[in-house]
């Protein structure tokens, strides 16, 4: 990507992955302090924007008081002939893309959880206005998408503007959400690959079905084959199913090659509907994470915007850091708040029957999806605050992980001169440490044996 002669800072995918410290920061746009924030593009006619115009309503980045966080919107439309609707989402993920691109200007995540920073450094250079990303993001856009005939950007910095804008965002993206939800893995012939997390997770492949939303919530599958169908040689692309291995944990012959051929050799194997095994990778910008919990044999579940340390005494901050980078650790899973929605949310794990602990506002944000029967069984921060009032509670509601605990047997005998080979009826866990390895904590057991021989699984198995 070559600089543009006329921007005050530099332009290219070097800054890709650039970060700026608090140290370094001249204002802080949405992020985790901030309650609204959004990103958004809406597809219109030609004669209902004005092309190349830029707004900016309220404060611009040379009036904004240094150090600050403040709410924040990118609001952009597009028209073109070939524009449909669905392409919305994928023009909308691209921000995060180009922003990326200007030095001193970090974008992470999406939606309405935007979280950009502007740098001391690039503001001293010149960066001092929004009309000069408008500019970039406009000849990076028109450049890199040619079916983009015209475009107009309006930034939002103005906090009454945001909250009138916010709840119309939302309904948006609700509604892209929702078309997805009436087609099933099964229907379809195609999936869909996403590489645009590569340059922060190079071995991360994104696999986008129906019933597998993508980690980062902003493409569905619709999304996908829109954008594959109009720039298939863009990161977003068909995958052919191949053949179905095994349904139930959703692996595909298709999705392993591709994910084989992405990630340069270093992932074989994906299955879709599991955190254990060979678990869907993930990249950095999961909107959640689910997470193994050994002490009671359940999944927590944690969001972005959880700010407190979670039931294990983890934050979501720690636990994301084991999970990123592309890797595919047992147990610890990047996932979209949409994909919890789906039938197949983690079912080899026992879907929402394995979940023993969510945050409140997520429960709310679902509460349409988790079945009936389980919903009050499974505690929130406000119920419980560590793992051993966690394990009373699930004694004391009767959620349906405490039957897996019966399934473990506190004393085994074994008759004189035999001999016993004991295999851990869950799943092995690689709990990630900085050292590596894992740790296996036996509780409350009395094993007595002449020899005991712990087995690895058998690869695959
Ligand atoms: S999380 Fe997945 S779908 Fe979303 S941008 Fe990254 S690679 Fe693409």
């Amino acid at each position: 990507m070559a600089m543009f002669k006329d921007i005050p800072v530099d332009v290219g995918v070097a800054y890709e992955g650039e970060r700026i410290r608090k140290s370094d920061l001249h204002a802080e746009l949405g992020g985790p302090n901030i309650d609204k924030k959004f990103e958004l593009v809406r597809v219109r006619k030609k004669d209902e924007i004005k092309d190349e115009k830029i707004e900016c309503i309220g404060p611009d980045i040379k009036e904004i008081q240094e150090g600050s966080s403040i709410p924040f919107g990118i609001f952009i439309e597009v028209a073109g002939k070939q524009i449909e609707e669905e392409l919305e989402g994928v023009i909308e993920r691209r921000i995060h893309e180009y922003t990326n691109f200007i030095e001193g200007f970090m974008h992470l995540n999406q939606r309405y959880d935007i979280w950009c920073r502007i740098s001391k450094k690039s503001v001293k250079k010149g960066l001092d206005s929004f009309q000069i990303i408008g500019k970039v993001l406009l000849r990076l856009f028109k450049g890199e998408l040619p079916f983009i005939e015209s475009m107009q950007i309006t930034f939002f910095t103005d906090p009454k503007k945001i909250e009138e804008l916010w709840e119309e965002t939302v309904k948006v993206y609700e509604e892209r959400d929702s078309r997805a939800r009436k087609l099933s893995d099964d229907d379809v012939e195609e999936f869909y690959g996403c590489d645009l997390c590569q340059s922060f997770a190079p071995t991360h492949v994104c696999t986008i079905t129906p019933q597998r939303y993508a980690n980062c919530g902003a493409i569905s599958w619709f999304d996908g084959r829109a954008a594959s169908k109009i720039d298939p040689k863009g990161p977003i692309y068909k995958i052919d199913k191949g053949e179905c291995l095994d349904p139930f944990k959703g692996e595909y012959t298709g999705i392993n090659a591709n994910a084989k051929k992405k990630s340069l050799g270093e992932i074989t194997r994906v299955w879709l509907y599991t955190v254990f095994g060979y678990p869907h990778t993930s990249c950095g910008c999961f909107e959640a994470i689910a997470f193994y919990i050994p002490e009671v044999d359940g999944l927590g579940i944690v969001h972005r915007d959880f700010k407190e340390k979670t039931v294990n005494e983890l934050p979501f901050s720690t636990m994301a850091d084991s999970a990123a980078g592309g890797r595919q650790v047992d147990g610890f899973h990047g996932l979209s708040i949409e994909y919890m929605r789906s039938p197949k949310f983690l079912q080899v794990d026992g879907g929402w029957d394995r979940v023993v602990w969510i945050p409140k506002s997520v429960k709310e944000r679902l509460k349409d999806f988790i079945p009936g029967e389980i919903i009050n069984k499974i505690p929130t921060e406000d119920q419980v605050k560590n793992l051993g009032e966690l394990k009373e509670f699930l004694k004391t509601n009767q959620h349906p992980v405490v039957e897996r605990w019966k399934e473990i047997p506190s004393e085994i005998e074994i008759p004189t001169g035999e001999e016993l080979l004991i295999e851990a009826p869950m799943p092995t866990i690689g709990i990630p440490t900085t050292g590596g390895g894992f740790k296996i904590i036996l509780k409350g057991a009395k094993i007595q044996a002449k020899k005991v021989i712990i087995k690895a699984p058998k690869k695959g198995s």
